[in-house]
């Protein structure tokens, strides 16, 4: 059952710079991939692309049977994106950051589902607190909590352990196996081959816009 279907995409910046070489690749509903690669190997403009923050220069992109590029307000609905980097209003408290992000893509009420997503990302106690007031790590789990607050069917996590204290990666992946138990789709860049191997289902090996090969991880490993 393939939940996001990616035919043909690929991307050349304005400045003329092609990070992304046609891609072709089905994600299966309810699976963890990881995106493997090094640093600019395509794997930010990939997701961005799918989560409908870049615009393709060629392709289609069939998210849960909506077209993502035509229709990305339809397909965000069902996505939820974990960015490098919190672009919010730091003035806001945790607890306003989070409901607006769930009404942003369509859904309201629920309270009980935001607070279940603070408990889980240990939030809660701070749910008054402004952003800015926050630490490093909390202000990721921030991040976390947005990405979740509309119940998305696919979480993107765009290097999700990069720079993140032990503690945080330890929640993260509780939390990446709790969601995987309830039916949710994960897909995460990496760089670290550890990462990759420990976390995922399949994985895609991505150089210099490429993508070179899907495996399972297993398969994967022995070769390397
Ligand atoms: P990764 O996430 O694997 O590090 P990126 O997708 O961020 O890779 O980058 C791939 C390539 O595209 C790099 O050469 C990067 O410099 C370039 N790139 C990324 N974003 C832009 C942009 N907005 N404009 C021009 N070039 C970009
Ligand atoms: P703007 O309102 O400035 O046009 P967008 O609506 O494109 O901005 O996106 C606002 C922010 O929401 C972006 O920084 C993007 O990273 C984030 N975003 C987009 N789609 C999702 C999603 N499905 N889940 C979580 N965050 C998302």
């Amino acid at each position: 059952d393939t939940i996001l279907s990616i035919a043909g995409v690929g991307k050349t910046y304005a400045g003329g710079t092609t990070a992304l070489h046609p891609v072709d690749l089905d994600i299966r509903r309810g699976e963890i991939f990881a995106l493997l690669g090094p640093n600019g190997a395509g794997k930010t403009t990939l997701i961005s692309i799918v989560c409908g923050i870049v615009t393709p220069s060629t392709g289609t992109i069939t998210v849960a049977g909506h077209d993502a590029v035509r229709d990305y307000k339809a397909a965000r609905r069902v996505l939820g994106l974990v960015p490098q980097e919190l672009a919010t209003d730091q003035f806001e408290t945790v607890l306003a950051t989070v409901t607006f992000s769930r009404r942003l893509f369509g859904r309201s009420g629920h309270a009980g589902h935001i607070e279940q997503v603070l408990r889980d990302l240990s939030l809660w106690d701070k749910r008054h607190a402004k952003i800015r007031e926050l630490s490093g790590g909390m202000k990721r789990r921030v991040l976390i909590a947005k990405a979740l607050a509309h119940e998305p069917d696919i979480l993107f996590l765009d290097e999700p352990t990069a720079g993140v204290d032990v503690e945080l990666r330890r929640d993260m992946w509780k939390l990446v196996h709790r969601l995987r138990e309830r039916g949710t789709t994960i897909i995460l860049t990496t760089h670290y081959i550890e990462e990759a191997e420990e976390m995922a289902d399949r994985v895609g090996v991505i150089t210099k816009g490429r993508l070179l090969l899907v495996e399972d991880k297993t398969a994967m490993m022995q070769k390397l």
